[in-house]
């Protein structure tokens, strides 16, 4: 990890991708830099005690739309009397939430369950949740047959009985029905964080990006009702949770289906009126769909962090008509212009797909440009990845995995210079952070700003997680800040 920090940056995208993919530049989510294998926190009582001395493993790859699924699958479970357990060793039901939207994040997938060959023998139930499963399907039954569950997240609704099938014994059950309108709502949610909190609000995707198997695997978009989505907000107020990050694939799809139709506008709105709430995050936003109404709410209302996550994917105009993104370099271009135009300064951050097929030098030229155009507070940057049933797979002149990686570098130091100047700009700069970490030297603690940075700061002051202090900046580095708290 570059810089003279050693915590990265915090951000809202939080794929999960192998690390070698993806930019040492880029801010990673979860307080975590690029770790996404995450294991099962330390919890978490049971419910209703239907499966007494039942126990889980679930394990996590994959974005935070994939992290959250997982805390209300895990909620599923504990309502059926399942406890859960940190080690797979210990769980009569393993689960694996995956991810497939790069080749090495499906790769992962098997090679893991490969690990787990004899603990069908031993009793143990396995099974395969999410991207990899919806887009394998029943062929993971052949890949791996002591796998008995394999369910796509456009399935979730029908977990409960899905898992009275597991727990009647039988052998290959499966949830594959893509084609719904419902989105996966839980009475009980075991989240992760005791701070911030995830709420899906719009999920699957109807965009149709050449390169990505989002559309395949989470099915079309369908939105949450807005009453529905404020009473959960209203709900984790009640809680003591005090940021609340929304979430979509493009979460500024958002279309409420309720009478009221609200706006995501309107909705950012309210979620940032509910009485208890500090921070309101939402990502990922879809250029396309990203109004002037989006930039007024964020003027209006301070509670909205200062931060946009707005996936560019490459810089130049060609690419972008390959790729079907929707935009051209010039009208993604007027979107950041609103964007600067606000009345207080939002960061901004963004993807970048380099090697797509048919980038040429001077397209690399024009993702480059862009790049110091826009002056990006953080990116994740990904070398292109063929996938099963996407356009871009038949496409001709594909660029080397050689030139890929080297393309991928080149943009990684140009965005470290970038963030290095940006953040050393910050020092002397006073923010509000939400302390979410303390470190195991003395008086050392960290926490996230409103737009969304990192910062490692010393205080005299005890019991600080959880609670939101002022911090001056007095140095950085590419990937994080470094500061003390004023009292
Ligand atoms: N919906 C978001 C958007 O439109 O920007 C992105 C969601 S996708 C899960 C996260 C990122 O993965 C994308 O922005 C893109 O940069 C990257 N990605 C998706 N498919 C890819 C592929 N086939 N190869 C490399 N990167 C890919
Ligand atoms: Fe994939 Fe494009 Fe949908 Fe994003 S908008 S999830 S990149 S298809």
């Amino acid at each position: 990890m570059a810089g003279t920090f050693d915590i990265s940056l915090d951000s809202l995208a939080g794929r999960s991708v192998p690390a070698e993919d993806v930019s040492s530049e880029c801010l990673s989510d979860s307080l975590q830099p690029i770790r996404k294998d995450r294991k099962a926190p330390k919890t978490a009582p049971c419910a209703t005690g239907m499966r007494d001395g039942a126990t889980f493993f679930l394990e996590t790859f994959g974005c935070q739309m994939n992290d959250h699924d997982s805390e209300k699958v895990a909620g599923v479970l504990l309502s059926r009397g399942y406890r859960q357990v940190e080690s797979p060793d210990a769980a009569s039901l393993v689960l694996y939430n995956t991810c497939s939207i790069r080749e090495k994040a499906a790769q992962k997938v098997f090679s893991r369950l490969g690990e787990y060959r004899t603990k069908q023998a031993a009793g143990q139930v396995i099974g395969v949740l999410g991207c990899v499963a919806q887009q394998e399907g029943e062929e993971i039954f052949a890949r791996a047959p002591w796998v008995s569950l394999v369910c796509g997240s456009a399935s979730y609704r029908k977990l409960p009985e899905l898992l009275a099938q597991v727990e009647a014994g039988h052998q290959r059950v499966t949830g594959l029905n893509n084609d719904t309108d419902e989105t996966f709502e839980t009475p009980v949610t075991r989240r992760d964080n005791p701070w911030r909190a995830y709420l899906t609000i719009i999920e699957g995707c109807d965009k149709a990006c050449a390169y990505c198997v989002v559309p395949f695997t989470r099915g079309p978009e369908r939105s949450r009702a807005s009453d529905s989505v404020l009473k959960e907000v209203r709900e984790l107020a009640d809680l003591g949770y005090s940021e609340v990050q929304l979430l979509g694939q493009t979460v500024n799809s958002y279309a409420d289906p309720s009478s009221r139709r609200m706006r995501f506008s309107e909705l950012l709105l309210a979620v940032a009126d509910v009485p208890g709430m500090r921070r309101v995050r939402f990502t990922t936003s879809h250029p396309r769909d990203f109004g002037a109404d989006i930039v007024a709410a964020l003027e209006s209302q301070p509670k909205l962090c200062n931060h946009v996550h707005l996936p560019v994917q490459s810089g130049s105009t060609k690419v972008l008509r390959e790729m079907v993104r929707t935009y051209t370099r010039d009208e993604y271009l007027e979107k950041i212009a609103m964007l600067r135009k606000a009345k207080r300064p939002i960061a901004i951050t963004t993807d970048i797909i380099v090697g797509f097929p048919g980038e040429t030098e001077a397209d690399f030229a024009e993702t480059l440009s862009l790049l110091e155009e826009v002056q990006y507070d953080a990116l994740f940057s990904f070398k292109y990845s063929p996938r099963p049933n996407t356009p871009s797979l038949s496409m001709p002149d594909a660029i080397s995995e050689e030139e890929k990686s080297r393309r991928l570098a080149v943009l990684q130091e140009t965005q470290r210079e970038i963030q290095g100047k940006r953040n050393a700009g910050m020092i002397n700069t006073m923010f509000e952070v939400l302390v979410s970490g303390k470190s195991r030297r003395e008086n050392q603690w960290s926490g996230h700003t409103s737009c969304h940075r990192v910062i490692n700061f010393t205080s005299q002051e005890q019991n600080l997680l959880g609670t939101y202090v002022q911090v001056l900046v007095t140095g950085a580095g590419p990937n994080s800040l470094a500061g003390e708290q004023v009292t």
